[in-house]
This record gives structure tokens, sequence and C-alpha cells, in this order.
């Protein structure tokens, strides 16, 4: 037994309807980069298909080192075997940070060290990871990734704010490439 085997009636069902999707761009052209926080799922919140959209998720949806390099890696992919030269955009991150989320106790310097002695992570690092405010973090996350060398000039970015209280995601920074401007097509 494990926690799983209630979950494996819902996969039988699952299972029954399922129809298995070629590979292929992920439909709405987004890869998600969001907390892990059970409360803020982005497939359930955003009502994803299977096969919408890339998800990465992490403590507070934070764009860390190890984040640019897995939208590298996505993008590398996506030029390789979806790219198209009629296509100037291979896919918009969407970075998403939400209200009461976790990471804000990270900025409580007691807890800061006690999480510091549980994960081997830095005081400095965890930090900088801290959500206090989402409209400012997403901000700052989305300039980082916009600022680093590794993002490809045909990913956009954008940021939003999912609010627990209320269910909704509010868009606080409209979708924009490395460069400023829209590559040509
Ligand atoms: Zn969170």
């Amino acid at each position: 037994m494990t926690r799983m085997t209630a979950l494996l009636e819902r996969n039988e069902q699952f299972a029954r309807t399922y129809d298995s999707a070629v590979l292929g761009a992920p439909a709405q052209q987004l890869l998600i980069v969001s907390c892990l926080d059970h409360r803020v799922d982005p497939a359930i919140v955003l009502r994803l298909q299977l096969g919408d959209a890339f998800i990465i998720r992490n403590v507070g949806g934070r764009v860390t080192q190890a984040v640019i390099s897995d939208i590298a890696f996505i993008a590398l992919l996506s030029e390789l075997f979806f790219g198209s030269p009629d296509n100037p955009t291979l896919f918009e991150v969407a970075v998403v940070h939400h209200t009461q989320c976790g990471a804000g106790l990270l900025a409580d310097p007691g807890f800061r060290q006690q999480a510091a002695a549980a994960t081997g992570v830095t005081e400095p690092e965890l930090e900088i990871s801290a959500v206090t405010d989402p409209e400012t973090t997403v901000k700052a996350d989305v300039e980082r990734l916009l600022a680093s060398p590794k993002l490809s000039p045909k990913v956009c970015v954008s940021g939003h704010v999912y609010d627990i209280a209320t269910g909704r995601l509010t868009t606080t920074m409209d979708a924009r490439y490395p460069d400023g401007d829209r590559p040509a097509a």
C-alpha cells in the first residue's frame, strides 16, 4: 500500500478514455512557472487540458538558475522539433506568484536559519527566495529571466499574480521579448 493506491482507481478511469497524444508543441504555446503549493495548481486554476502547456513548479515559483536552464533546454527542443520560420515565437513563459505563499516565511530570520539547516541552502540565498509581495517578486523574476543570456530571443515572458482568496489570476506584466521587440517573422 502507498498513498497512491487510492489514486490508482482515478487513473484507471482516466486511462479508459485516454487518447495518446503525438509529441508536438504545447497547444497553448505556454510554459508556466508556478509555486508547488497544492492550492495553486495551474492545471486546475487555468483549466488546462493535457498537452496545453509545459509547467515548472518549485517553492515560490521562483526563476532560479535551474529554472532558467530548464527553459533553455525546452527552447532548444522546441526550436529543433517544432520551430517554424513562419512563427517567430517558440512559446511564452508565464511566471505566476501567489498570495499567502509559504515562501513568505523565508523573510523571517529565525525561520530562515532553520530552513538553511534543513535544506543546505545558504541564508542569503533563502532570503532572496522569499515571496512576501507576489507583485514585486514576479516583476523581479520576469526581469531576471529577460536579462539572462540563456533566454532564447524567440521566447517572451509575462508576469501574473494568483489570489488564493478569490481564485483570480491577474496579469501584472504583459509579455515581453529579451530584446524588447518581437522578433521578425
Ligand atoms: Zn507558494
